[in-house]
């Protein structure tokens, strides 16, 4: 999505560890207008699915998964990190290794949002390593229910998340892959993707 890879180029920082910091934009201030036209992105690549609900994970998910989720009219249900699980049998869990915070959270969805019957779209903000995202498959998939797509808004495609995701026939999309990055020079290279 060129828009996207614009503003990143213009706005977005390398940091050292692999960080790209896009605050201006999704991650601390979120640009409302920028969001739309990522949730209308999303409905073009995901309109053949019969999408009932949008799943993320707090907290830089919500604010794209709401705004794309006006564009398929359903619900979103945002998996939340708990400190510590409550073992009452009410909830899904999976655990989740932060890629920023390097800590792992226990990661938690109500099974009163999601059942058997479910066709879900995933949406994140960022895919790295994939852990969140494996997560996120897992609490689906406890459901019962089908995972019909995943959006991502920055992929970093020199990390291993995205590839071994689509090996698994995930059908996966990210609007902006970056294929590689320096934090010396600032220099962000994209992959040519949708
Ligand atoms: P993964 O689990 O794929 O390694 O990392 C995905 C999660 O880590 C995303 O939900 C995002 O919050 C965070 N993340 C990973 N890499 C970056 C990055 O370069 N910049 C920012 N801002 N967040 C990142």
């Amino acid at each position: 999505m060129q828009l996207l890879k614009d503003r990143i180029k213009k706005d977005g920082t390398v940091k050292a560890g692999n960080v790209l910091k896009v605050d201006s934009f999704l991650n601390h201030q979120i640009d409302v207008g920028l969001m739309n036209e990522i949730g209308k992105e999303f409905r073009r690549l995901f309109e053949d699915r019969n999408i009932t609900k949008i799943l993320t994970i707090e907290a830089s998910g919500i604010a794209v998964a709401c705004i794309t989720a006006q564009y398929f009219k359903v619900p979103v249900v945002f998996a939340k990190k708990a400190q510590s699980i409550n073992l009452d049998g009410d909830s899904y869990t999976t655990k989740i290794e932060s890629f920023t915070h390097k800590k792992i959270y226990d990661v938690i969805v109500s099974k009163k949002y999601l059942s058997p019957n479910d066709h879900v779209l995933i949406i994140d903000d960022f895919l790295a390593n994939g852990c969140a995202l494996i997560g996120l498959i897992d609490l689906v998939k406890a459901a019962g229910a089908t995972v019909e797509g995943v959006g991502i808004v920055i992929e970093k495609g020199f990390q291993k998340g995205g590839d071994e995701i689509r090996a698994t026939g995930v059908n996966l999309h990210s609007l902006a892959v970056i294929e590689s990055m320096n934090d010396v020079t600032g220099e962000i290279v994209f992959r040519d993707s949708e």
